[in-house]
Order: structure tokens, then sequence, then C-alpha cells
């Protein structure tokens, strides 16, 4: 009786992962104010369940250091804490989320920023018939992520993270990015977690999370 169980469960477990894999991609749009860690808990779950790692900041900083005029227009905006124009990114995202059809699904990190990069993700997604499976939103209070930064800062010199920047950033994250927030809770797809506390734990709240779409 329990060898038909155990056997019963390891034959649904694999049907759903199947199914699952043939199926859906797995696109997670990792979000959150600047400092909240979405690029250190990319790295994890880029690892973890082998995705694309799409970070729209890393991918303008490239320009930037290549001195493109796409970089220099990047800058701009980037320098004073600013987005860059939805146009601009979105045009960077349809074009690779066209090249890279057919994978094990994206990690979404620092993109949609606003409602109309939200919109515009949903629509190149659906073309594929792929959608988003779940936003994982990491929640720090407003003294950590400016702590965070401005430490940030002295390491890795990125020349966003100084106050005024960092001050500036946080107001664009609350007027323009945070109302996204509502929108992926309307869609089912909003998952609140604490994002303070070791890196690790807060790795396993998010696989807890994204673990449980497969049940
Ligand atoms: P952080 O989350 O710490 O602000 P990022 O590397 O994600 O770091 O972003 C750095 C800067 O790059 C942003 O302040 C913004 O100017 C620009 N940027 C990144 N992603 C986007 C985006 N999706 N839309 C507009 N601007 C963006």
């Amino acid at each position: 009786m329990l060898t038909l169980k155990m056997d019963e469960k390891v034959y649904l477990c694999i049907g759903k992962i199947f199914f699952y894999k043939i199926i859906n991609m797995l696109n997670l749009i990792i979000f959150g104010a600047p400092g909240s860690g979405k690029g250190t808990q990319s790295a994890f779950l880029t690892e973890k369940y082998n995705l694309k790692h799409v970070s729209t900041g890393d991918i303008l900083r490239a320009e930037i250091s290549e001195g493109t005029e796409l970089g220099k227009l990047a800058e701009s905006y980037m320098s004073e804490g600013k987005l860059v124009p939805d146009e601009v990114v979105i045009g960077i995202l349809n074009e690779l989320i066209k090249k890279n059809k057919g994978g094990n699904g994206f990690i979404f990190d620092g993109f949609p920023r606003t409602l109309a990069q939200g919109e515009a993700l949903d629509e190149m997604l659906k073309k594929n018939d792929e959608e988003i499976s779940v936003v994982v939103s990491l929640e720090v209070d407003d003294n950590e992520l400016i702590d965070r930064l401005l430490k940030r800062g002295q390491i890795s010199g990125r020349s966003d993270d100084n106050r005024e920047t960092i001050e500036n950033r946080l107001k664009v994250y609350y007027d323009q990015t945070s109302p996204l927030k509502e929108f992926y809770r309307k869609q089912g797809k909003l998952n609140e977690i604490m994002g303070v506390g070791s890196i690790e734990s807060i790795s396993s709240s998010i696989q807890a999370g994204i673990d449980k779409l497969n049940d």
C-alpha cells in the first residue's frame, strides 16, 4: 500500500514537471525598491531554475561602458536617478525575448518599472503563448535600503549610489514603480517576501513560494 502511494506520488510529480516543462516557461519577476536585493536573489534563482537573467540595469550599464548612443542617452537619466524612457527599455526587452524563445524561462530583474512596461511585458510574452508565472516582491524598509545603497556605493563605486541619487530613485520607485504591485496583485501573481534577514533565508522563502506553483 505504501509503495503504491509512493509510486503514485512520484508519477504525479514527474507528470506535473513534464507538463509544466513542455507547456510553460517559468517566468519570474523579481521586484522591489533599489537596494532590496533583487540582483543577489536573481543570481540564486537563475542558477536554481536555470533561467535567463534579464537585468535592464546591467544591460544599460554595459551600453554606458561601451560608449554607445543608447548608453549616452541612458546615462543622462541614470545619473539623476530617473527612469530611462519606456520606449527604450521596452525595445531592448522585445529583442531579448524574441532571441531567447524556448528556454526554461526568464527572470526579469529591474523590469518592469512602470505600468506601461508591465503591460508591454504581458503583450510580449503573450506573443509566444507565455505569461508571467510569479512576481516576487522583496519588502525592505527605507532606512535599511538607504544604508545598503550607501554601503554598496563605497564598495562598488556605482555612481548612482550616492545619497542624493538614492533619494531620487526611492521617490521614483514609490511614484512610478510600486503601482505595479497592485497590477500583479489583481492578476493573483504577487508574492511579497520579507527582504530582511540572511541571504539564504530569503532565498528559501522565495523558493518555497515558487515551488508551490508546481503543487
Ligand atoms: P537599482 O534597483 O538599485 O536601482 P538597477 O540596476 O535595476 O538598480 O537600475 C539602475 C538604473 O537604471 C535605474 O535607476 C534607472 O535609471 C535605470 N533602469 C534600470 N531598469 C530600468 C527600467 N526597466 N526602466 C527604466 N529605467 C531603468
